[in-house]
């Protein structure tokens, strides 16, 4: 007797295909059969007329490692469909964390996870203690992390022996079960290494098998070029490398949409191991000491407050922006187009432009950013909106672009329902299939499904999930195509997706009839031997 029986849903299977009436057993976790019509008993059986049954979405590029310890039921995911967050990007990681460092780990990560705690950690330890969640989850080890544990934040070449302690400490990641390394090459310490760094760090992921994820070392004036160096990691050292969150930021870039996803199939074309996600919003979301230029953080937080007092650097951070626009996100038409979105030491400020600050204080948007830092001791993160319509759009539509929320799992309630973050954290997935789908018609509902399951698994080289078939894991979505939608807003972001029913993960019934039951049967997804 089967453990579920989800009967004559309209099957999506996540190959890209044309979709089929079906139904779909799970039995010990496992996808037991797909068949039309199917005679076999199951202890529970859910109907699914008019309703898609898709393999559980996969979330390639978050950051819910620093919420699944205080949301572990990955609400706001979980509702949307996902049952699979890859996390650990950008190059930050929660672990290692070596002894002594923890204070600084704290620091370098309270922008973005101001409510976890750092404690010291190998990732072995890491792993063991990652709590029981709602999703499945890969791990990656963060690079910028990595390298905060041996040269801090300092702007140099690291020496022989620091390369090789880092070497090490991400040997023991991968030993220990991370699916690869991630970078972050847009901001400290990430900024600071050069391509031979990475080739040197990606050798070692080579000899595992494991992968390599990058946030680019620039996502606007720059951005040709740091597609170029990301592919060259594939080309130069055979390990399979992911874009992350592709995007065109600032006025000079936009538009170039379409012959940057030219650039990186033509490398596809050629056989490098190389592909990209987006989330499908034009908006960013970024600590605000980031749009910064990348020496105000040289040295460490404690260095980058008392340099932001100087009257002097103040000077030199507004020629530098007045020339080049903002560090990692370009040119922008107006400081009203970046706004608070979570502010731990400020709360009250969550929502307003940083406009409205500067206007409202009576001082310049440079000096209002400037005290806003020191302030609240860079913690604060914003949103940019930096892109174009058109661009995110034809990236979306892109069937071999996978899709990455680069946002965490929320709950309306608790620690994490604080502030205004970014909707995606919310909506991305449902954001793809309802609006993007339906109302825009940029892809269609088998090409949007496949980015998200089959395509995903592709890039990540998983076999057994993202697919309704025979054998493979029993993580399934069952959603109401005519009504599945994001209600996520920027001014109103704690809130759930809807129109999706069921969700099962590793065969568990974790949405049902809407409801989130509980159920915490996600588990950590490693590298296979
Ligand atoms: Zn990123």
């Amino acid at each position: 007797m089967d453990d579920l029986l989800i009967r004559s849903g309209h099957v999506i299977d996540g190959s890209g295909g044309p979709g089929r009436e079906a139904d779909v057993a799970v039995l010990d976790g496992r996808i037991a059969a797909v068949e039309p019509r199917s005679a076999r008993p199951a202890r529970r059986v859910i109907d699914a007329r008019g309703q898609v049954v898709a393999p559980g979405f996969i979330d390639i590029h978050t950051h819910s490692d620093f919420t699944l310890p205080l949301n572990p039921r990955a609400e706001s995911k979980i509702r949307q469909g996902v049952t699979l967050e890859v996390v650990g990007n950008c190059g930050f990681s929660v672990a290692p964390v070596l002894p002594g460092r923890a204070q600084l780990q704290r620091e370098y990560l309270a922008s973005s996870a101001p409510w976890l705690e750092f404690r010291e950690s190998t990732f072995a330890d890491y792993v063991t203690a990652f709590p029981a969640t709602s999703v499945n989850v890969i791990l990656q080890v963060g690079h910028n992390t990595l390298r905060l544990m041996t040269a801090g934040l300092d702007n140099r070449p690291v020496t022989a022996g620091e390369l090789g302690a880092m070497e090490r400490m991400l040997e023991e990641a991968l030993a220990a079960g991370a699916w690869g390394l991630s970078s972050g090459l847009f901001t400290a310490p990430g900024n600071f290494a050069d391509a031979a760094e990475i080739h040197t760090l990606a050798r070692v992921l080579r000899k595992y098998g494991a992968a390599y994820s990058t946030h680019m070392r620039d996502e606007s004036d720059q951005v040709f070029e740091a597609v170029r160096e990301a592919i060259t990691v594939a080309e130069a050292t055979g390990v399979h490398v992911q874009i992350a969150h592709l995007k065109l930021s600032g006025v000079n870039n936009w538009g170039g949409a379409a012959k940057l996803l030219a650039e990186i199939e033509a490398a596809r074309q050629r056989g490098v191991p190389v592909d990209c996600d987006a989330y499908p919003y034009d908006t960013a979301t970024n600590p605000l000491r980031n749009l910064l230029p990348r020496w105000v953080m040289e040295g460490g937080i404690p260095a980058m407050l008392e340099r932001l007092r100087v009257r002097d650097v103040r000077t030199r951070i507004r020629d530098e922006i007045a020339r080049s626009g903002l560090t990692n996100f370009g040119r922008i038409p107006s400081w009203d187009l970046v706004r608070v979105a979570i502010s731990p030491q400020m709360p009250e400020n969550a929502g307003r432009t940083l406009g409205d600050i500067a206007r409202s204080r009576g001082v310049d948007p440079i000096d209002a950013v400037a005290d806003y830092v020191v302030d609240d001791r860079g913690e604060t993160r914003i949103l940019i909106t930096s892109m174009t319509d058109a661009d995110v759009h034809e990236i979306t539509r892109a069937p071999w672009v996978t899709v990455g929320s680069d946002g965490n799992a929320l709950a309306v309630t608790g620690v994490t329902g604080q502030g205004k973050p970014h909707p995606r954290y919310y909506g991305t997935h449902a954001h793809v299939l309802g609006p993007c789908v339906r109302d825009l018609r940029l892809l269609t509902l088998e090409t949007a499904v496949a980015k998200m399951t089959g395509v995903a698994a592709r890039a990540l080289g998983l076999r057994d999930r993202g697919v309704l078939r025979v054998g493979a894991w029993a993580d399934v979505v069952v959603f109401d195509p005519a009504r599945i939608a994001d209600r996520s807003t920027y001014e109103e972001p704690h809130r759930y997706a809807a129109g999706v029913s069921t969700v099962v993960v590793n065969g568990q019934v974790t949405i049902d009839d809407g409801d989130h039951t509980g159920a915490l049967a996600g588990r950590v997804v490693r590298r296979a031997a």
